[in-house]
């Protein structure tokens, strides 16, 4: 058979793509730090097993293409809370947050439509715009200011005829940068200039470290304009749930949602209900989870600068830290470290910088670590990273 050339231009996962490597250091016996996948350890609330064990049905039926009621009641709750009122109507229930962006993609663009995103991005942004007909276009940020955003006259440069949304990670994945009020003026201001969409993905929206988070829904100016996505995943540590959803006030929108909807049918009955569940679970559980996460960031930040030559943002949110590293590619160090470095049979797994630019070309000697890990094992995770450095051939500090 024939395939696409679509397909066929599509990327691996830079966060997926060394695990043949790392599975063949676990089967020589070593023991891998995942530093590469953001999956935390964090025990899933015990709301969501509870509901899943209690739930009983004759028949797994079809559910609402729009999503079970009593999950979107539940999120318009926690909305409402945080001070952003949404109608029953605005929320959609989408298979992870994944589905949420592909749907907005695909009722913004068509063939080579362009999505602005600062860049390194969200790997999978491109695999979503590639393959629905989009084209992400990146914009750059650098380490040097923690990845904060480029001045207003700077993005717009980016802005063409061609141009339908601004997608913004906050807090951001691979960076771990959290927008100031100001940045988020700008982007809102470029938005509502150029009538194009903001696309928010905030499924980090609970993980801030140092100080206030402002939410692009409180933002009333982008009523319009602003397409929210959000997850259980990383909030509830619930990956594997994959529910998450689509907000927006646009009834525009809404209605060209509401047939991509429909064409998928519904999202997992089960799923929904155990869903449901985790919106109930207690603050107290975001303020332990926050300070082990932010005990974990101050670990890793500390134990990289003590790395000579290791450059590293400054993150303020989420659970990652891109590094530039004193090597000629990370992507090669990556694999040599899984190949042929280990301390007392452990070794060390992390993402290529690379895969989060738009151009593979951009980022060879940086990579992206989730400290997803106990301060523990991040330390060792770390050490054992400086010592693969120094031993490296392709050291640059040598
Ligand atoms: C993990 C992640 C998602 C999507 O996750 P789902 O499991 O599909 O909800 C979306 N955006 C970013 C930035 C992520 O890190």
């Amino acid at each position: 058979m024939r395939l696409s050339l679509r397909v066929q231009a599509l990327a691996t996962s830079p966060i997926r793509k060394l695990t043949p490597y790392a599975d063949a250091a676990k089967a020589a016996g070593k023991k891998v730090y995942h530093l590469n996948i953001g999956q935390p350890d964090i025990l899933t609330p015990p709301q969501y097993m509870e509901a899943i064990r209690k739930y009983d049905a004759p028949v797994i039926e079809y559910g609402n293409s729009k999503g079970d009621p009593v999950l979107i009641k539940a999120i318009q709750k926690y909305y409402a809370e945080k001070g952003m009122n949404y109608d029953l109507e605005d929320i959609y229930i989408t298979n992870g947050g994944s589905e949420a962006l592909i749907m907005a993609a695909t009722a913004l663009c068509d063939d080579t439509d362009e999505i602005l995103v600062f860049e390194p991005f969200y790997a999978n942004y491109m695999t979503f715009a590639k393959t629905y007909g989009a084209k992400v276009v990146g914009v750059p940020t650098s380490v040097d200011n923690g990845y904060h955003l480029p001045s207003e006259e700077m993005i717009e440069k980016f802005i063409n005829g061609r141009t339908k949304a601004i997608l913004v990670t906050n807090p951001g994945n691979p960076t771990g940068a959290v927008y100031t009020e100001e940045e988020m003026k700008i982007l809102s201001r470029l938005a509502l200039k150029y009538d194009l969409a903001l696309i928010a993905d905030e499924v980090y929206r609970e993980f801030v470290y140092d100080g206030p988070y402002k939410s692009f829904g409180t933002m009333p100016e982008l009523d319009q304009n602003l397409i929210m996505v959000d997850s259980v995943s990383k909030r509830y540590s619930a990956c594997g749930v994959r529910i998450g959803c689509l907000i927006c006030k646009n009834k525009a929108f809404n209605a060209q949602i509401m047939k991509v909807a429909q064409g998928r049918l519904c999202s997992p009955a089960v799923e929904m209900v155990g869903a449901a569940a985790l919106y109930e679970t207690p603050s107290s559980y975001f303020e332990e989870v926050n300070r082990e996460y932010k005990h974990r960031r101050d670990t890793i930040k500390a134990c990289l600068d003590k790395l000579p030559g290791v450059k590293s943002s400054e993150p303020q949110g989420a659970f990652y830290v891109m590094v530039k590293l004193p090597v000629d590619d990370a992507e090669k160090f990556a694999i040599w470290v899984l190949e042929n470095f280990d301390i007392d049979g452990e070794t060390v797994m992390f993402a290529p910088g690379n895969g989060f630019y738009g151009d593979s070309t951009c980022g060879v000697d940086e990579a992206r670590l989730a400290y997803v890990l106990s301060s523990e094992k991040i330390e060792k995770a770390i050490y054992i990273l400086g010592e693969a450095l120094k031993a490296y051939p392709g050291y640059t500090l040598k």
